[in-house]
Formats: structure tokens, sequence, C-alpha cells
């Protein structure tokens, strides 16, 4: 391909609204273009790389035995109301209506279509197990549509679905997949980590995410060098502290505090550590007011509460509720005295003589303790694990790592075939519903988080497996003959190789055309200049390294193709 011809309009500016790298680089070196918030143009450039991901995780799909069909992305609201999600889903889901007033969702997922399908078409145990997969556009009317490609309301997703005939079907399928997954992010030469997912209110069901490591990632990640654990914080088990804070436990106080509403305000004021003072959040869970209770430093993990209360929706309370329940605002609220359901985290157990708020304004208690001065509903791990924490596993001490969500599998169970009736018949004759898995991978994710982990000042360093093209070569003069003849022999060995070549020609000084090969992230950049060919040589420069190597023109052939095929 000739770079004169090739469109990739780059941009010298960084454009104000992109925030990550990947949108920045994606964006300036001309691989994607903004049609609206959430909603991309996939230039030829990104529209390489992504059939590229996307082969890989063909391939892939197809050994573990899946099989490639194509669905609607129009769907009948009949089948969501059918599953009950046509409620639950709520304001993510793009609606639409046709000229008949019927109603029609936009493909956010695809289960209720493929129950459906699989329902109508599969009726014996014979015709099990079945993996079914595609490749598509998915639609999300997302809160924060963000980071360009990283969480977009229109994006490309791969989508497969197990159905199998019972549990240790179902384990094979997952096995099946989990070891596909590895291959795909391994082919794809990303640095990743799988971890243990929370797999939602089902409980119980296994569920594993792909995270690609970069520090612009959303999710955070607790792993232990020691063993393998590995999860996300949404997920990650804190397990109970062993030993009872020190010191003797004393009589609890009230003490005045006008003005102290924060952990920090108290922090100054008492003189005390945030771990020597526990917080009070009011949740509103499906219309009754609870309160939560943890260490001053810690965070709830709303995931683990709304799991262990087992409820459809939990929001913060609001304050005019509050203040009518416990008597007090925000900034003095407490379990002592207090007549709502308590649920305190593992650590407040072993706490001793915190401080924690009066439920009386301008008032907090010290010296509390949990059991003596009050009495929780339940005692459960509610808090975000933090770097230092016990492993779970094997107690060494936790590490933290950021990523980039790019996979998830997930064990369903019968969770749709229940609800939709989908049955088959076993060898007896018995009907059963079928046993589901479903996992998906974001391949327009996949592409910006490739660029989040490998680029650097001067742009994006494309792994070598889904680069747009493999080699840049680049005459120094494109008005010198020798120098345009050279470049195009040299261009169309490689080709033959099977290689994927760029030429550039374009009329442009070679200081342009450098910035211009490093900013789209060409692996091999091969430089034709006056002084290297009068000694029949070129140069061959690899993106990820600063130093040049001189090549004769008859050896370029084999050390190009040993950078990028090793
Ligand atoms: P997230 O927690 O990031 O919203 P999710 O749990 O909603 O992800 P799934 O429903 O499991 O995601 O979708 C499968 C994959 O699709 C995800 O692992 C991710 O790679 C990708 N994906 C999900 N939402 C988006 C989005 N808005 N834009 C781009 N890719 C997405
Ligand atoms: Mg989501």
């Amino acid at each position: 391909m000739r770079s004169s011809e090739l469109f990739y309009p780059t941009l010298r500016e960084v454009p104000s609204e992109a925030e990550i790298i990947s949108h920045q680089l994606l964006l300036r070196a001309g691989f994607i273009r903004k049609a609206s918030g959430g909603v991309y143009t996939y230039l030829p450039l990104a529209y390489r790389v992504i059939k590229k991901i996307e082969n890989i995780v063909r391939e892939e799909m197809d050994r573990a035995g899946g099989q490639e069909v194509l669905m609607p992305i129009m769907q009948p609201a009949e089948l969501w109301q059918k599953s009950g999600r046509w409620e639950v889903y709520g304001d993510e889901m793009f609606r639409l209506q046709d000229r008949h007033k019927r109603y029609f969702a936009l493909g956010p997922t695809h289960e209720e279509i493929i129950t459906t399908l699989v329902d109508g078409d599969v009726h014996s145990y014979r015709d099990l197990p079945l993996l079914l997969y595609q490749i598509q556009n998915k639609y999300r009317d997302e809160i924060r549509p963000r980071f360009g490609l990283m969480r977009g309301r229109e994006f490309i997703m791969k989508d497969l679905y197990s159905f199998d005939i019972d549990d240790e079907g179902l384990d094979v399928s997952y096995q099946k997949m989990y070891h596909a997954y590895n291959q795909i992010f391994t082919r794809l030469g990303l640095k990743y980590r799988v971890v243990e997912a929370d797999s939602g209110a089902i409980g119980g069901n296994e569920s594993h995410e792909f995270m690609v490591l970069a520090d612009s990632g959303e999710a955070e990640i607790v792993y232990c060098d020691n063993c393998d654990y590995a999860a996300n914080v949404e997920k990650a088990v804190c397990i109970a502290e062993k030993a009872e804070t020190k010191g003797d436990l004393l009589p609890m106080e009230k003490i005045h505090t006008p003005g102290q509403r924060t952990i920090q305000d108290l922090t100054d004021f008492l003189k005390i550590g945030k771990d020597e003072q526990i917080k009070t959040l009011m949740y509103d869970a499906d219309g009754e007011l609870i309160a939560a209770i943890l260490r001053g430093d810690r965070e709830l993990n709303e995931i683990k509460l709304k799991n262990v209360l087992g409820c459809n929706e939990l929001v913060m309370a609001d304050e005019e509720n509050v203040r009518r329940s416990s008597g007090a605002g925000f900034g003095s609220l407490g379990p002592v005295g207090m007549d709502v359901k308590i649920y305190a985290d593992l650590e407040v157990a072993a706490m001793k003589n915190f401080a924690c708020g009066a439920n009386e304004d301008d008032y907090h208690f010290k010296n509390v303790k949990l059991g003596r001065d009050f009495v929780p509903e339940a005692i459960l791990d509610i808090r975000n694990a933090v770097a230092g924490d016990p492993c779970p596993l094997c107690q060494a001490e936790l590490k933290m790592l950021r990523g980039i969500e790019v996979g998830h599998i997930f064990k369903l169970g019968t969770k749709y075939s229940d609800v939709m009736g989908a049955t088959f018949r076993d060898q007896n004759g018995q009907s059963l519903p079928f046993v589901m898995g479903c996992y998906g991978i974001g391949i327009s994710r996949t592409m910006a988080a490739a660029v989040e982990q490998n680029s650097d000042e001067n742009g994006i360093i494309w792994p070598i497996p889904i680069a747009p093209y493999h080699v840049i070569v680049v005459p120094v003069n494109s008005n010198n003959e020798e120098q345009i003849q050279a470049a195009n022999s040299i261009y169309k060995i490689l080709e033959q190789e099977g290689l994927e070549v760029l030429i550039d020609d374009r009329d442009e000084r070679a200081g342009v055309k450098f910035k211009d090969a490093d900013l789209i992230g060409i692996p091999v950049r091969i430089t034709i200049g006056p002084k290297a060919l009068q000694e029949n040589k070129v140069e061959v420069k690899k993106r990820w390294e600063k130093e040049v190597e001189l090549v004769e023109i008859d050896k370029v052939r084999e050390r190009v193709l040993d950078i990028i095929w090793g």
C-alpha cells in the first residue's frame, strides 16, 4: 500500500476531549473518528487491526468447537419481556419502535435471542453440547461513555454461548473457553492476567475476567505473588482479622464535636487515626433503610453488600430520610442506638475503643465496641480489598494492579433457560433446562487496550500480531530515482513473503515521514537513504528500539522475516 493513497488523516494536536493515551493516539494517528459520544468510525488502519483481532478470536473459538453465527442486532421486546430484562436492563438499553408501534431493543447482549433460537431447534441431549458465537456490534447506552473505544455506546464484541446437558458439561465448556481465552490474549501479544470476578446476584456461579494490565485501567486487581490468587477488587475476599486491637476496653463516652463531619475532621479534632474510627453509611435496599459500618479508612464494596443482602436495588439513602430515622445528618451517624438493621464489616468486630457518630448533630462517641454497645444484624465481608491485606488462600500480602477488562467468562447455569422455558429431552425422555454459559470479548476495547499498553512519546507501538502493517519502507527522498527503485524492489520482495508493507512515497521531508511512521506504530521501518545506498545498504529499525541497524540489501528479506516471525 502506498502512503500517498492510504486514508489516515493524522492530527498534529492532541485532541482536547481525549483523556487517556489510547484515545489520544488513535485519534491523532488517524485510526478512528467520533460520530457521536461513544460511537466511532474505524478508518482503514483501525479496521485492519480489528480484523486481525477478530481472526485470532475466530480461530480459537473454532478450535474450541464454537460455530459462528450472526444474530440480529434488532431484537423484539417480547423476548426481553419473557426473560424479565425489558424492565431490569433500564436506561442502558437502546429501544426503538417500528411503524406498527412494536418495540425493539438494539442488542446489548444476546442471551434472549440465542436461548429462544436453541429452544426452537434443539430437542435432544444428542445435539449437546452446542457452542455458538458471533462477532458483532453491541449497543449500550452507558451512563458515562468515555475514553474512546474503551467504553463505547456502540462497540464490537465476540459473544459465545454454550449449551450443555448438565453442570459437568458446563464445566467442560467453561474450561475450553478459559483455555481458548488464554490462547487468544497470548497470541495477541498482550500482557494480561486472569482474575476471579463477581458473578452478580446469581451467586456462587463461577466467573473470570481477562484483564490487560495498564495503569489507566478502570478495574483494580489484587493478586498474590506467593500463590495463584488474583481477583477483581469487586470480588476479592477479605478475611477476618485474627486478633483484636490492643489495649484495655474503656467505657463509652459521648463527646461534643462541633462542626466535625468527616473522617478527616475527626482525625484532626480527636488526634486519632482513621483506623480508630468507623464510618456509617446508610443505604436504601429495595425500599428499606439499612446501615453499613466499616473502618474509617476503608471503602465499602457495594457489590458485596448487594450480594449479601440479596436485594435488587441498592442506592445511597437521601439525607432527609436518614435524619428522620436516626435524628442526625450524614456527619454524625453511628451504630449505637440506631434502629435500622446494621451490617458490620468483619474488621469492625475486631476493633476496640473506636469513635463514631452519636446520631445527634455535633456529637460523637468514643471507646465504642461492637457487641457491648450495639449489636449488628450481621458481621460480613463488605469492604474493598487493598494492597497489604492477607491473601485469602495463603495469607501472604496481596498486591495491587490496574487492568482493562477485555474478556469475561461466566457460568449462567439455568438462569435463562428456566425463565424462558428452554428445554431438551434427556436419555429417559425427561424434559430438562439447558445449562448455559456465556463468554464475551470486547474486540474494539482490546484494540484500545493494546495501545494503552504499548506506546511511547512518539506514538503507538503495535504488537506484531495485530499491527495494521508489518513494515514501512521509507525512501528519504521521494524524487530520487535510485532510492525509489530500491524501495520498490524491497517492497515487492517483502510482499511476496506474505508481509503487509506500506511504502511512504509521499513528497514529504524525511523527518515528517519518520514521525508519521512512529505515530501509526508500524513495527519495522526500512529507511533508504543516499549514504547507505552507496554501499548497497539500508537502515532497519524496530519501533520499540532506539538503535538502527545497517543491513545489506540482499539480506533485508531474511532480517525482516526474522524480526516479524521470530
Ligand atoms: P464493564 O464492567 O466494563 O461495563 P461488562 O461487565 O458490562 O463490562 P460484559 O457484558 O461482560 O461487560 O461484556 C463482555 C466484554 O465486552 C467486556 O469484557 C468488555 O471487554 C466489552 N465491553 C463491555 N462494555 C463495553 C463498552 N461499553 N465499550 C467497549 N467494550 C465493552
Ligand atoms: Mg457494562
